[in-house]
């Protein structure tokens, strides 16, 4: 227990002032972890070691960012970062939604608006909520 206290007080004494872990360090992580595995299946030399080059790379940007004091200068990058991601995330989070849910069938209208149907109903006539055009759908 006292040892374990001790542990902790010294991460925390070491990690004072310092960014820490943010999304875009989780990001950096992933994305070399993805390149990290991509490399074990690419047969060309050179591709491979310089696909683990960039997954080191971007390792070494991940802990630099953990450990950086200026932490105002890594938070603009974070938010930066937070709001490319933000839209792009949201899609794909819409996306797995629409796939899990097997009792509607989801279309897309002309205006980018998703229209929810319930499905085995036959064919309904849709009509867009927000631009109000209707569709022939065959659930
Ligand atoms: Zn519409």
């Amino acid at each position: 227990m006292d040892l374990i206290y001790r542990i902790r007080c010294a991460v925390a004494r070491l990690m004072y002032g310092r960014n820490g872990v943010d999304r875009l360090c989780w990001a950096l992580v992933l994305a070399q972890f993805i390149l990290s595995v991509l490399s074990g299946f690419i047969r060309p030399a050179a591709v491979r070691i310089a696909l683990r080059l960039l997954g080191f790379v971007l390792l070494v940007l991940a802990i630099r960012r953990i450990f950086s004091r200026d932490v105002a200068r890594r938070r603009a990058e974070n938010a930066k970062f937070l709001y490319w991601c933000g839209p792009r995330c949201a899609a794909l989070r819409d996306m797995s939604y629409r796939f899990a849910d097997k009792t509607h069938k989801y279309v897309k209208c002309s205006c980018g608006v998703w229209c929810r149907v319930p499905r085995g109903v036959g064919t309904v006539e849709l009509k867009c909520p927000k631009c109000g055009e209707s569709k022939i759908v065959k659930t």
